[in-house]
């Protein structure tokens, strides 16, 4: 029996992050930007296995967009786009987060994050009905763009910031996109922005997309992207950085069609992130009460942090808002002519929206367990999804000689090409064991003595510690099995 500690009550939620954070950066996941500089705040650097985790969620959502779908296709718009876009989508005059200044500690913080941290304190206190009575007022405030409002919750409810200071400024509204030149001659150059996100590059190239790949409404682009924002605190480590890649895909609908769409996506989206086997009770559904100027309807998909329930994905119907702001704008037309019915009209939109560091901050929250074995050692082990683990296979010779050695590299010229391998022949097993635990590798095959005369290899499951013999010859068959992406995107 394993005895987790993170089920158990000796391990707070809270103490589990700051360890996450090290651990990502021990075991070559996440490094501070520009470490030797003292880093650059909420910009962070993916090393050797983050990269390999993050191209693995990248492309999970890319076959579950683009494969599984016959009428979503993808795009690779660039970062740089004409600046009225900018004006056109709404950014310029209405991107912005309520913020709030320190007068003591100078530290600037966004108020609805400060009183969301206070909403999830009552909550884990079980002040269920001031919880929900702030959560109110909170919204309200939000709604009617009320920042004087918001003061006064700050006030009442006595919040302090990170130093315990309560001497703040007022509320005021903050543009978080960056603005860079374009141009040799800065007098003369426009001023443009770095996306702030990845959406506008598929409204722009809505009939560029439709026409070439022939599709007919309905039907979705998809993309993934960096995109920037400046966003005003430095934290929760991946969740908020200023930098950072998203994974949209904008489905093109028949006007009037848009909330069965959004009721499609929605559980859609939702049976991607419960393939991957991560606990249906970690996740809720969230309303928005406060729809942006461009929706009729929005819901985020929430998971549990160790932090409490926060965003990781929005789903919105953002009507046909986006695509008649660019006809206005350009001057060009932007509609489709729909053969079912005869008619042109300018389609509507149901998005889906999640970062890709957003997902992989969850997929290594969810995955880090610490257990207490029942030998009473302890192993600290990161349960990734099979599908999304770094390395898949670590090929273990059992000494560094009698041949083992050659006979690992041997099996693992088979496999190289099927999965991501790792070839370890030093310490001893069990070292070696702990050190694939820690990275998430979910399969270890050791090679011994044995294996020279009966061509079988000992294959250790990382979750449950499970080793089984099988022969060589069945080693591609018995991952390709454990790993396949077929079983898991069809139960979406
Ligand atoms: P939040 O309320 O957390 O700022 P948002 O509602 O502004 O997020 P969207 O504009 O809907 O977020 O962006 C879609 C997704 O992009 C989010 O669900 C999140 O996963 C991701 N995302 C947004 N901002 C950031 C950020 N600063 N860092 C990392 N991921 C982000």
């Amino acid at each position: 029996m394993i005895d987790s500690y993170l089920c158990s009550m000796s391990t707070k939620p809270q103490d589990i992050f700051p360890k996450i954070i090290s651990h990502c950066k021990e075991y070559g996941y996440v490094f501070p930007s520009s470490e030797i500089y003292d880093g650059l705040a909420a910009v962070y650097d993916y090393g050797p296995y983050g990269v390999e985790l993050k191209n693995n969620i990248k492309q999970y959502w890319w076959n579950a967009m683009t494969r599984i779908n016959e009428n979503i296709v993808g795009l690779d718009a660039a970062i740089f786009m004409a600046p009225k876009v900018w004006k056109a989508s709404g950014h310029v005059d209405s991107f912005s987060d309520p913020m709030i200044d320190n007068k003591d500690s100078k530290k600037r913080y966004r108020a609805d994050n400060l009183i969301e941290d206070k909403i999830a304190q009552y909550e884990k206190k079980g002040k269920t009905d001031k919880a929900t009575a702030l959560q109110n007022a909170l919204d309200a405030c939000m709604v009617e763009n009320n920042l004087g409002g918001l003061k006064a919750l700050i006030e009442e409810h006595e919040i302090v910031d990170e130093t315990g200071s309560k001497n703040w400024t007022d509320v005021r509204q903050f543009n978080l996109m960056f603005g860079t030149q374009m141009g040799s001659v800065a007098e003369t150059a426009d001023e443009i922005y770095l996306r702030p996100e990845t959406a506008q590059g598929i409204f722009v190239n809505f009939l560029n997309v439709q026409k070439t790949s022939r599709q007919k409404v309905p039907f979705g682009i998809a993309q993934i992207g960096k995109a920037f924002r400046n966003e005003i605190v430095a934290r929760q480590f991946l969740f908020r950085m200023k930098e950072f890649e998203q994974m949209e895909m904008q489905f093109f609908v028949r006007p009037g069609t848009e909330m069965e769409w959004y009721a499609h996506w929605k559980q859609k989206r939702m049976n991607w992130h419960l393939s991957l086997g991560i606990a249906a009770d970690k996740y809720r559904f969230h309303d928005h009460a406060k729809l942006a100027h461009y929706a009729n309807a929005a819901v985020d998909i929430e998971y549990e942090f160790p932090f409490g329930f926060k965003e990781v994905e929005g789903i919105h119907s953002r009507t046909d808002f986006d695509l008649k702001q660019h006809m206005e704008h350009s001057g060009k037309k932007l509609q489709y002519f729909d053969p079912e019915i005869n008619e042109n009209y300018v389609p509507y939109v149901v998005e889906t929206s999640i970062g890709a560091d957003r997902m992989f901050l969850l997929v290594l929250c969810n995955a880090y367990t610490e257990e207490k074995l029942e030998d009473g050692s302890e192993r600290l082990v990161l349960k990734i999804p099979p599908v999304l683990a770094p390395v898949k296979v670590a090929l273990l010779p059992l000494l560094k000689k009698d041949g083992l050695p050659e006979k690992a590299r041997e099996i693992m010229d088979q496999l190289r090409f099927h999965f991501r391998c790792q070839y370890d022949e030093k310490d001893a097993i069990g070292r070696r064991y702990r050190r694939q635990d820690a990275i998430g590798t979910p399969y270890c095959i050791t090679i011994d003595h044995d294996t020279l005369v009966d061509q079988a290899v000992t294959i250790r499951f990382r979750d449950t510690m499970e080793q089984k013999r099988i022969p060589i010859t069945e080693i591609l068959a018995t991952i390709q099995d454990e790993l396949s992406e077929e079983k898991l995107l069809k139960k979406i």
